[in-house]
């Protein structure tokens, strides 16, 4: 369930409450809002709520108490009505601010790289993606430079200003990949690695975590659940695009998941079009589409030569269709009221 305070609740009540909620055994989350603190209470009994409501409730400084029936509570909406905002080195996300992450899909060489981040940087993309450790289907091809990748990245962030991002794929990995990163990663195939999850929760930087290839927008909700539950409340949602019938895309884009997360949670919400269509042809149409449905960002894939790129080629924007993306997506950032 969930507290919610009065708006003129002192520190000292504040305090008592959460001590309160600690020595009945709870797990207490709080959400400082501008107005209101909203306390995150896990862990009550089913049969001990409805008491628990009214005791709460009578308390002279709670203005609310909301029983929550969904099985995520700290990304729902009502946990943070006004939306999460993150500051990644001056970077906003969320709130109001359209942000692009930008680069190669794995970091193949230092040339590439740099060309690639002072590109994205001069496009107006706020964020360096890349990977160094990638999740690949078969075991025999190109699993990225590992730490090498690393501190290319750190280096091209040195050269850009550009914060980065890089995927995590194994809890040993998560002390190394923290060495350098601004933003974990969490692909789809480990949406529901949930060793990982907790992991996630207890670092102190924030964490995309990508929609599982076939997961219901319930249980990747769920699964941003565990990383909150630890206390690491700065998660940013991804729609990656889902496995259906069809085949003509790598995944089907679902639109729907960017409205539908609107709805249900306070975190952002990104959208990938370079892996949820697998088709350069397509990408800036959907990105378009996602921007208009309410997304407060974008992951996009770019390559120098993407005919000769070691990963995702078919579905890189060359360096000309991404100044061509940039440029269109401006009008629609703006119509739906964000700042690009
Ligand atoms: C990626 O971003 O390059 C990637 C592997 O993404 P996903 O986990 O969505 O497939
Ligand atoms: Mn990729």
């Amino acid at each position: 369930m969930i507290i919610i305070l009065e708006p003129g609740a002192t520190p000292a009540q504040r305090e008592e409450l959460v001590a309160d909620l600690h020595a009945r055994g709870y797990g207490v989350h709080l959400s400082e809002g501008v107005e209101r603190t909203i306390v995150g209470v896990i862990g009550t009994p089913e049969r001990d709520k409805e008491g628990l409501v009214e005791q709460f409730e009578a308390l002279p400084f709670v203005e609310r108490v909301v029983p929550i029936l969904k099985p995520y509570k700290l990304v729902g909406k009502a946990f943070k009505p006004e939306g999460t905002v993150i500051n990644v080195r001056g970077v906003q996300i969320g709130g109001g601010t359209l942000c692009v992450m930008a680069g190669p899909c794995t970091v193949e060489s230092p040339e590439m790289l740099f060309e690639t981040a002072k590109m994205v940087k001069a496009q107006g993309a706020h964020v360096l993606r890349g990977g160094a450790f990638k999740p690949s289907t078969s075991p025999y091809s190109f699993h990225g430079m590992g730490e090498d990748g690393l501190k290319l990245l750190a280096e091209a962030r040195d050269m850009t200003g550009l914060p980065i991002i890089t995927e995590v794929m194994d809890t040993r990995d998560v002390e190394l990949v923290g060495k350098y990163t601004d933003i974990y990663q969490i692909g789809t195939r480990n949406m529901t690695n949930y060793s990982l999850l907790r992991e996630m929760g207890t670092t102190r930087k924030p964490v995309m975590l990508k929609r599982g290839w076939a997961s219901t927008i319930e249980e990747w909700l769920q699964a941003a659940e565990y990383i909150a539950s630890q206390g690491n409340y700065e998660i940013i949602l991804c729609e990656r695009g889902i496995r259906t019938f069809e085949t003509y895309t790598r995944n089907t884009f679902d639109i729907n998941a960017i409205a539908a997360i609107k709805e249900l949670s306070h975190l952002p919400i990104f959208a990938d079009p370079s892996h949820g269509t697998g088709k350069r042809s397509l990408v800036s149409a959907v990105s378009l589409g996602a921007v208009a449905t309410g997304a407060d960002g974008l992951m996009i894939e770019t390559h120098p030569n993407p005919e000769k790129a070691l990963k995702d080629g078919p579905q890189s924007l060359s360096f000309g269709q991404f100044e061509k993306l940039m440029q269109d997506v401006r009008p629609i950032a703006q119509a739906v009221g964000k700042t690009l």
